[in-house]
């Protein structure tokens, strides 16, 4: 059980006891419906999710991941608590899964910054006693750098697809793989996503308070923007199904399979403009970003090369392939229901 000070709670709202923390700062959920005073903490709750909702980070109050008011850092974790709420009771993963990415990322600049501290020793510490709590990873300070044991690095950094996260392009020494803050704290992004949505997915839903329904309803309008509507043709490998039904969830792909589902897409001549929506439920969508990947792996931005979809053989190692009797003897998922023995 990791121990926080005032300003690590705002910091990382996600590892305190939702419940015990209202209780003992005498509140209730209901009073946050109804006293007007606290209704602020509601409305702060509401923009969290809406600021994640579109891609982008919440901007706390806090200055320097410190709190100039005392009233200011309950606020702080009020909104992230009440977020949850509204969260709970609108009951849409795909938002869900958006604001613990958003929360992750505004956690990691805080663990970063915690890290490379020079000038107090405890929030360093306490940085890496979180990432062991949660992670399971023993970091150690070497001079500028944090070292961890490769067995660790290798775990944590298996869905890094780019050259530089390859242990050969690393620096090791006597069993410990050389990482600056940033690299140390990017190295658990996606499992801090994961840790938070499913401390929220987790997290019992409360019954409707009143005061809550406006903003509640608010988001559940907003959320249908993200439902997809695709229609499953049937004759799509299961490789293939199971990415788009992740998609689909509102869950986050891989960046492999992403290139899976994409490659795959544009051999069977589907157009850009047709693929693009099937990515808007990821937790990390932007249209613009999306657009230009697609163009580039259709041929038709960069080096004018189209890429093609892997192999089974290459899916297989990359935890993408679920195998049926049918993929018997095809060595490409494009070969899926033609090929047969
Ligand atoms: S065998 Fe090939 S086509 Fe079948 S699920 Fe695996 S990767 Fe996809």
């Amino acid at each position: 059980m990791i121990t926080l000070g005032k300003d690590e709670i705002a910091k990382y709202p996600f590892l305190a006891d939702a419940g015990q923390y209202l209780k003992d700062k005498g509140f209730t959920l209901q009073q946050f419906g109804t006293d007007p005073d606290l209704r602020l903490s509601v409305d702060k709750a509401l923009n969290r999710v809406l600021v994640s909702a579109d891609g982008k980070i919440y901007k706390s109050d806090l200055i320097d991941g410190e709190a100039s008011k005392e009233y200011i850092l309950e606020r702080e974790v009020f909104s992230f608590l009440l977020a949850i709420v509204l969260l709970k009771l609108t009951g849409m993963t795909t938002l869900i899964k958006r604001f613990a990415l958003a929360e992750a990322r505004r956690a990691e600049k805080f663990l970063e910054k915690d890290l490379g501290n020079i000038s107090d020793e405890s929030k360093k510490e306490l940085a890496i006693k979180i990432i062991d709590d949660l992670f399971s990873i023993q970091i150690k300070k070497q001079d500028d750098f944090f070292i961890i044991p490769i067995a660790n690095y290798l775990t944590h950094s298996i869905n890094f697809h780019e050259r530089e996260w390859k242990l050969i392009n690393r620096h090791v020494e006597n069993g410990f793989v050389f990482l600056t803050s940033h690299e140390t704290v990017r190295l658990i992004r996606k499992e801090l996503g994961n840790y938070i949505s499913s401390k929220i997915l987790n997290a019992k839903t409360p019954s409707m308070i009143s005061g809550f329904e406006e903003p509640v309803e608010k988001l559940i309008s907003l959320s249908k923007k993200f439902v997809t509507h695709t229609v499953s043709t049937g004759e799509y490998p299961p490789c293939i199904k199971h990415a788009i039904e992740v998609l689909e969830k509102g869950e986050n792909l891989p960046h492999s399979g992403r290139f899976m589902l994409a490659t795959f897409l544009l051999a069977k001549n589907q157009p850009v403009e047709q693929i693009a929506p099937l990515f808007k439920n990821a937790p990390d969508y932007n249209e613009r970003v999306t657009l230009y990947q697609l163009n580039h792996l259709a041929g038709s931005s960069g080096s004018g090369t189209q890429y093609a979809c892997p192999s089974c053989e290459k899916l297989k190692t990359q935890n993408l392939c679920f195998a049926i009797p049918e993929c018997d003897n095809i060595f490409n998922p494009l070969q899926f229901g033609k090929k047969r023995k």
